[in-house]
């Protein structure tokens, strides 16, 4: 039905890993929006959107065998048990392509997994979701997408009553570092083993022969959260809730909560509401893997070698090249965004200089290496300053002597957005969807990210907010 084509491998594993349950019925589902283009990426009928019922669970598509998926996870620090308390994977759908992905809802209703919350999601929340992966994915970065999100017609109760909505997520799959830690705690000693085994096999089959494929496992984790954060960073995105059990196996970004794109470039910069230390900052989130990796690293040292001390050493080794692997990425991408393709240790300074201009004048980070781009950079207010005139010509020079013009100005131009969903649009558009049911500006604003690197673009997506206008805070609203 709608060509779904599952196949839930997942449910192979022990029963310790999830639990059958179907979804909370909603009272009145209705679409609010829907992802034609990656409905065709996964050969699913976009004929689904004319029925909300299957994205909201209240009818089941056949295949499907829906179930909250078991983990664990260090939440700012802390270890806790957790698990799926609001959501049901569907089942995984293979495409034509052979690739494999979870479909899930989130906002579906309670679980054995939920603790004190009522299983469900407000609109606002869900629309943010929506809006941010989405446009993660426009930028290149590797992402959960998002189906649809559809109202469910009951009320949630947050700091007032709200719309309840549900999303439909698209994952590789929802294996996290939680996951493997959850793994370890159970009483059967093998489930580690199963889950890593799992993993092996559905995100990098080409391990599965390594000598050590555990180790393998590790490294190519380690490899995939080394790029993934340097991506981030690149555009300015600050996740917010980077615990364990919100990092991915697959590499992907997942959880999109109290997340934002900073606009002034600042890099203690935090939005989370609930972030009061500022543990996930900005400049934090490079370290903040680091150590969510370890915990993740430490799961896997019974598999690593029967001798604990020899696997602790692998694993250490394999550890330390976070950085380096980090830095190459960091590195490589920011040398990209001033047009130097691959640039040197020593010719780095460039770009930590520039950096440390647009802290001093706080600037807005996306607009300045736009418009540095496409060649208006003197026109911003930031040229007025001596130093930054200083440091433009002496780009200049640098770029004219190294490379290319026309072909730095084009590496440029695809790697600096021109858009990101900027907070106070992002605001704008779910409070009027959420407040007056009128979802003109999302609509606007989802056009809009699909293209970011162009600069043809109402005005209002290019620049920063109004200084009236800008957000400092943002809150899980789960
Ligand atoms: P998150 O902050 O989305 O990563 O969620 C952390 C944990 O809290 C997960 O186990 C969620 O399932 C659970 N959770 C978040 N919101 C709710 C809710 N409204 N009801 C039940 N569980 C929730
Ligand atoms: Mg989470």
């Amino acid at each position: 039905m709608f060509n779904f084509n599952f196949n839930n491998s997942f449910h192979n594993l022990s029963d310790d890993f999830y639990e059958l349950c179907n979804p909370e019925k909603s009272i009145d589902p209705k679409l609010v929006i829907f992802n034609s283009d990656l409905a065709n990426e996964l050969n699913i009928d976009t004929a689904l959107q004319y029925n909300p019922e299957y994205l909201t669970g209240n009818a089941i598509l056949p295949g499907s065998k829906p179930a909250a998926h078991a983990y664990a996870g260090h939440q700012f620090g802390h270890f806790t048990m957790l698990g799926d308390g609001r959501a049901h994977v569907l089942g995984e759908h293979v495409t034509e392509h052979n690739e494999r992905y979870d479909i899930q809802l989130k906002g579906s209703g309670r679980t054995i997994f939920s603790r004190s919350g009522d299983g469900r999601a407000a609109i606002g929340p869900m629309l943010r979701e929506y809006i941010i992966s989405e446009a993660m994915y426009h930028l290149g970065i590797p992402t959960t997408r998002s189906l649809a999100v559809s109202l469910t017609g009951d009320n949630v109760y947050r700091e007032t009553s709200l719309p309840g909505a549900m999303l439909v997520r698209i994952a590789q799959s929802n294996l996290r570092v939680g996951t493997f830690e959850y793994a370890v705690r159970t009483e059967d000693k093998d489930n580690i083993k199963q889950l890593a085994d799992y993993a092996i096999e559905r995100h990098y089959p080409e391990i599965q022969d390594d000598q050590n494929r555990y180790l393998s496992l590790l490294n190519k984790v380690i490899e995939k959260q080394s790029k993934l954060i340097a991506q981030w960073q690149s555009v300015g995105f600050i996740h917010g809730v980077m615990n364990t059990d919100n990092m991915t196996i697959s590499g992907e970004t997942i959880d999109y909560g109290p997340c934002a794109f900073m606009d002034t470039y600042n890099p203690t910069t935090v939005f989370s509401s609930i972030d009061q230390y500022g543990r996930y900052a900005y400049n934090n989130q490079p370290s903040i893997a680091l150590w969510n990796l370890t915990r993740f690293a430490e799961t896997l040292i019974p598999l690593i070698d029967d001798d604990e001390s020899t696997a602790i050493q692998y694993a250490e080794t394999a550890l330390n090249t976070y950085r380096d692997q980090y830095i190459q990425h960091y590195m490589h991408i920011f040398g990209q965004k001033i047009g130097i393709d691959h640039i040197t240790q020593d010719d780095f300074q460039i770009v930590i200089d520039f950096l440390a201009l647009l802290e001093k004048y706080e600037a807005d980070y996306t607009g300045s290496f736009r418009k540095l781009a496409t060649q208006q950079f003197t026109q911003l207010d930031i040229y007025n300053n001596e130093d930054v005139q200083e440091w433009y010509q002496r780009w200049l020079a640098f770029i004219q002597s190294t490379s290319n013009e026309q072909e730095a100005y084009t590496l440029m131009q695809s790697v600096n957005p021109a858009v990101i969903p900027r907070n106070h649009l992002v605001e704008e558009a779910v409070s009027d969807a959420t407040m007056a049911n009128d979802y003109t500006k999302l609509h606007q604003l989802i056009d809009a990210i699909h293209n970011p690197f162009s600069d043809n673009h109402d005005t209002q997506y290019l620049n920063p907010a109004p200084p009236n206008e800008r957000i400092y805070q943002t809150y899980c609203g789960t």
